[in-house]
């Protein structure tokens, strides 16, 4: 194995709703089956690392208690997650990770738990909550690319003027179940609602961070893998999607 690749995953044990941390397995597995070297470091609360020396920081969703110790944690990180990304650090927020990576997310009760400020996003909670499977729409090497996800959040998230939504809604409530918009994007910083594990549902998606990740190595284009049970996995969903919405019409 010559490159090298390493991830950081975020408060592995805080927040992993719905298995989250499938997601690191599937980019770790996804780089391994190219012949890549990679590592997983694990970063809980109180851990010292330099978020630099991470080609790719995961962090998952969890409920807003998880989220509030977190938080604390997560704000003397801050500068060091700025220079991370600066420096070419890669960064995937799932739901209660994506509202931290905003500016604060309003609870239910009334709390604001302060986020990072890495997206320029905001989050306040609405009466009910949004659940479901997601379809959304993505642009992937100039591609449009379906995105299939689950979405379980109290959270309306909002994207500051100029802040670009990482994908487009076609099924499900996405960021505010108003204006169509799913996940936000700045730079290398992507933040999105949907569980699922996002990644193993998404294959062409998991390999374009791992595209991106491995750029700041000098890594070579990757090379396309079969993804015979991942394709049929999503035809699956399609259709399962198809029924669901053809018995609620
Ligand atoms: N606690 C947050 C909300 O309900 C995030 C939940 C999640 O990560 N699924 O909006």
């Amino acid at each position: 194995m010559t490159t090298k690749l390493i991830i950081g995953h975020l408060y592995p044990d805080l927040l992993d709703l719905y298995s989250d941390r499938g997601n690191v397995m599937i980019l770790e597995k996804r780089a391994r089956w190219r012949g890549i070297d990679a590592d997983v470091i694990r970063v809980d609360a109180g851990d010292d690392v330099d978020l630099r020396d991470c080609d790719l920081v995961v962090m998952g969703g969890g409920m807003d208690r998880e989220q509030s110790l977190v938080a604390r944690d997560l704000q003397r990180r801050r500068t060091n997650f700025e220079q991370a990304t600066a420096e070419g650090t890669v960064v995937l927020a799932i739901c209660g990770g994506y509202q931290l990576l905003g500016e604060y997310f309003e609870t239910g009760a009334g709390e604001r738990i302060p986020g990072i400020g890495l997206l320029d996003v905001y989050t306040v909670a609405g009466e009910r909550r949004m659940v479901g499977n997601v379809m959304a729409e993505c642009i992937l090497d100039g591609r449009t690319e379906t995105i299939f996800g689950y979405e379980n959040h109290s959270g309306r998230t909002y994207l500051r003027e100029g802040t670009e939504p990482w994908m487009r809604v076609v099924r499900g409530e996405g960021n505010n179940g108003r204006d169509g918009t799913e996940g936000a994007r700045k730079g290398r910083v992507f933040g999105t609602y949907l569980h699922g594990p996002l990644l193993a549902k998404n294959p062409r998606l998991a390999d374009r961070l791992l595209g991106l990740a491995l750029e700041r190595r000098g890594a070579e284009k990757l090379r396309a893998l079969a993804d015979r049970w991942e394709e049929a996995a999503r035809e699956h969903l399609a259709r399962r999607l198809a029924e669901l919405e053809g018995m609620e019409s």
